[in-house]
């Protein structure tokens, strides 16, 4: 089983996202017996009837924080189709910063709203922040469903609280469930105390969520790294992004148009007939090209976009202020050129996530802007959510980074 699904759980405070996690673990049986016997301990030493499941999750918090665990951020399960990460937020600026920088890539959300309370402040704040970072599949779960005496009625209020909320900022999802996170209903298990929800349990709802396109399955995306010139070769060489590339073929480089046949695929030390995305090879070209360093080389009907504007977020992270007046350098693949924002269409605050400005001419350190940029020189992209390594850029200045940022049209 290769199938790996990462999500990310948000919510308003309280509204059970480390009890939910918690429970997830134990259904699954991904937890140690030891850490099963501690939480029933101390479940009972508290006066619990129940277990306290959110009690896993601090405990994991406490390792991390005592530095005893590496990578408690992440927490792994899987069901007989496919092993998951939760891709933990311990704040929004760090999962902010890391989603748009490409750190980490959740490719769906979990939003939990706590059926007593209904939608809050946060609720929104999270929903917002999701549609921000162009995560499509959110599953939202109304949880403590006990609370409200299992009933249909309120599940059905918050079910369009949430929907109505969701839609105000074009945003949506598919599948709204109601739960008991603290007692298992509708986790692993339809739940007996709602005969009515005729839908999935959360891990079917899940397992029924799309995974990522594998890397090699999309259009062959070869930027060039660096040529060699080998007696009388010129061996292009570079990471396959995406796709396979292989000997024979036809290809096309980007930004000349030219097109040839790849001669042969090099490999250190061997000659392979093929080489797929996340290989680092060489090739050489039937015809004497000459390719340079930023020349992506693709299939001609798969060629990434051509443009010297885009729309994208920016994740500004350098303690001097942005200014639209001034001149950075853009690296996007292997390419480098000049660059300037044009404009700032909102600066966001990254960790209330409340637009500071529209239209402002200023970022600050940690702020999230939603810019156009110009380049000097064409460079080639695509949407991050299609070809993530050619939709993902650094902005430089002064060779430094200053900006991480991920491309979200034309
Ligand atoms: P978080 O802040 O979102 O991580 O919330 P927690 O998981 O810590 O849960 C907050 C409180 O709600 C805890 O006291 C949980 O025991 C309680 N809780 C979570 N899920 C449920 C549920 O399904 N039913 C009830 N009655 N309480 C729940």
């Amino acid at each position: 089983m290769d199938n790996v699904l990462n999500f990310v759980i948000v919510g308003h405070v309280d509204h059970g996202k480390s009890t939910l996690i918690g429970r997830l673990l134990y259904d699954t049986d991904s937890l140690q017996p030891d850490r099963i016997a501690e939480m029933e301990k101390m479940s009972k030493s508290r006066g619990r009837d129940e277990n306290e499941f959110a009690y896993l999750l601090d405990h994991l918090e406490e390792e991390r924080k005592q530095g005893v665990t590496i990578d408690t951020t992440q927490v792994f399960f899987s069901t007989d189709k496919r092993h998951y990460v939760i891709i933990d937020a311990p704040g929004h600026v760090e999962f902010v910063k890391n989603m748009i920088t490409g750190a980490s890539q959740a490719e769906a959300a979990v939003l939990i709203v706590d059926a007593e309370e209904g939608v809050m402040e946060q609720t929104k704040r999270h929903s917002y922040m999701l549609n921000m970072l162009g995560l499509k599949q959110i599953i939202t779960v109304i949880n403590k469903m006990d609370l409200v005496q299992y009933s249909e009625e309120r599940f059905k209020q918050v079910q369009s609280d949430v929907q109505e909320f969701l839609a105000s900022i074009g945003a949506s999802s598919d599948i709204t469930l109601p739960i008991a996170a603290a007692k298992g209903d509708n986790i692993a298990k339809p739940s007996e105390n709602m005969p009515w929800h005729k839908g999935p349990t959360f891990l079917d709802s899940l397992d029924s969520l799309k995974g990522r396109i594998p890397a090699e399955d999309k259009s062959l995306i070869l930027p060039v790294q660096d040529v060699y010139k080998v007696d009388d070769k010129r061996i292009n060489a570079g990471r396959v992004e995406a796709g396979c590339i292989e000997q024979g073929e036809a290809v096309k480089v980007i930004p000349s148009g030219q097109k040839t046949k790849v001669q042969s695929v090099e490999k250190f030390l061997e000659e392979p007939e093929r080489a797929c995305a996340g290989e680092s090879i060489g090739i050489t070209t039937e015809d004497a090209l000459f390719l340079d360093r930023g020349d992506i080389v693709c299939r001609e009907g798969g060629e990434p976009t051509l443009a010297d504007c885009f729309r994208a977020r920016i994740f500004w992270m350098s303690k001097r202020p942005l200014d639209t007046s001034e001149r950075l350098f853009i690296r996007c693949a292997t390419q480098q050129t000049r660059c300037s924002i044009d404009t700032i269409e909102k600066r966001i605050d990254s960790s209330t996530l409340k637009v500071l400005e529209e239209n402002g001419t200023k970022l600050e350190n940690l702020e999230v802007g939603e810019v156009i940029i110009k380049t000097k020189k064409e460079i080639a992209f695509d949407d991050f959510n299609s070809t993530q390594e050619m939709g993902r850029f650094v902005l430089v200045k002064d060779e430094n980074i200053v900006a991480g940022g991920i491309i979200t049209g034309r």
